[in-house]
């Protein structure tokens, strides 16, 4: 594609060098495109990209920013809130970093991010959920959260089908499902919303997959299936055994281990192969509880969309919340790096925001290139600048003798730290 409205720097691109692992080729100078976003993104987004490339250059390497629009900027520029050539670079550049884009009202799609996820079909969304020393934490034992979520991206109840009260479509979906499927006596009389809940075969064996390599690839020991099966059999529970078919049918037993009966049974007892990775089904209720009671026993989770939301959100609450979590869209050999939280529009353009989530997505992304030192570095560097009490509004309102530092101020220090620990 041409890209006419969009200046692209020297550089060189990360390729796919294995179609059939996602495997990617990453150069020592790569063109990485991103996105600022909508709200605190302008705030946030600045200030992320000095730290990684402080972090970049520290290791020998540099990254060239491919600036790209969406949301409110993209209108501005072009009149349009998603322009192709945005969806297009991140298709081809591969891995990209985002800031949090406001939903725009009444503009024929509910969300850009999801418009984005869907294009580039990004079926996993991942959040490594984890503790930084010195974050205000609602928990006695933060520090034991260690968990990656992979929530499915594509479908479930998330997946739009669904059909408004008091309109002909709604009603024949009632008429069908209450006539010639037999429901006759479930929906109660009167205006009623319908919406339908897809779990597809495909949809529930890629995003397990993906757990799956991941917790083998980076030393897990346990991949969680968590679903609602016990109640949604054909839908939830149906996740929960496809999921355990690519686990037992994909992968060789003393690499990735089944165990049988998980849902029902404590797993101390289950005699996994040495090294290998346990998968194991877990009901979605009881884990929201076992996350905040048992939380150094989970690893790796891997999930339909709405348990998904939930429970990584939850996670994330855990370990301090929306300012520090990261996250990242995966599909086909590419990533989508964004911070968990939105745009936050009643703290944007004031230099306030804690960059920290959209510093910590870029560590994610760096892992994903395999540059696992720089993102070492850009986590020690936030921890001893937290360590030092010298943060934003977020965390200083939540601890004893904070000075409150803004966006731009607390970025410099984190990219000086970087440099310096180098
Ligand atoms: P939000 O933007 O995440 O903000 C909610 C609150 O969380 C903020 O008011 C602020 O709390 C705190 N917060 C979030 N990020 C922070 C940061 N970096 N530093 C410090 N505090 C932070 O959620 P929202 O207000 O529900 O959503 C606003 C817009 O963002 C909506 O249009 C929504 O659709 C969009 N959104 C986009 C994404 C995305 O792009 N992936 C994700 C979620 C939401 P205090 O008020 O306590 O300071």
């Amino acid at each position: 594609m041409a890209y006419d409205r969009i200046d692209v720097p020297d550089g060189t691109r990360i390729e796919l060098a294995d179609p059939e692992t996602g495997e990617l080729d990453v150069p020592e100078d790569p063109i990485v495109p991103v996105i600022h976003g909508d709200g605190i993104g302008t705030d946030v987004a600045p200030a992320a990209k000095r730290v990684l490339s402080a972090a970049a250059e520290a290791t020998g390497r540099s990254i060239e920013w491919l600036r790209l629009y969406a949301g409110g900027r993209a209108r501005e520029r072009y009149d349009e809130h998603l322009p192709a050539e945005t969806v297009e670079a991140i298709r081809e550049y591969r891995v990209a970093l985002k800031g949090p884009l406001t939903t725009p009202v009444g503009a024929g799609y509910r969300s850009l991010n999801v418009a984005l996820r869907q294009t580039l079909d990004l079926y996993a969304n991942v959040r490594p959920t984890y503790y930084l020393e010195g974050v205000p934490s609602p928990m006695t034992a933060p520090e034991e959260m260690d968990m990656v979520t992979f929530r499915e991206n594509t479908e479930d109840v998330y997946a739009g089908i669904e059909w408004e009260a008091d309109t002909d479509e709604v009603e024949r979906v009632r008429e069908f499902v209450e006539e010639e499927m037999g429901f006759d006596d479930v929906m109660h009389e009167g205006p009623i919303g319908i919406g339908v809940k897809p779990i597809t075969e495909t949809g529930s064996k890629r995003l397990v997959r993906e757990a799956i390599d991941y917790a083998v690839e980076n030393d897990r020991e346990k991949v969680t299936l968590v679903h609602k099966g016990n109640i949604m059999k054909f839908t939830e529970g149906q996740f929960g055994e496809w999921g355990m078919e690519v686990a037992d049918e994909e992968y060789p037993d003393d690499e990735v281990f089944a165990a049988p009966d998980s849902l029902w049974e404590e797993q101390d007892e289950v005699d996994v192969p040495e090294g290998a990775v346990m998968v194991e089904e877990r009901l979605a209720d009881a884990m929201l509880q076992w996350m905040q009671l048992r939380t150094d026993e989970f690893d790796v989770l891997a999930m339909p969309n709405l348990n998904g939301d939930y429970l990584s959100d939850a996670a994330g609450a855990q370990v301090g919340g929306l300012g520090v979590a990261p996250g990242g869209n995966f599909g086909h050999g590419r990533m989508l790096a964004e911070p968990v939280h939105g745009s936050a529009p009643k703290r944007a353009g004031q230099d306030m925001a804690n960059p920290t989530a959209m510093v910590l997505s870029g560590r994610f992304m760096f892992e994903y290139v395999g540059w696992e030192d720089a993102g070492d570095l850009v986590r020690d560097a936030l921890e001893a600048q937290i360590a030092s009490k010298r943060v934003t509004y977020d965390i200083e309102r939540q601890i004893e003798g904070g000075e409150r530092l803004g966006t731009s101020e607390f970025a410099a220090e984190v990219t000086e730290r970087v440099a310096s620990t180098a």
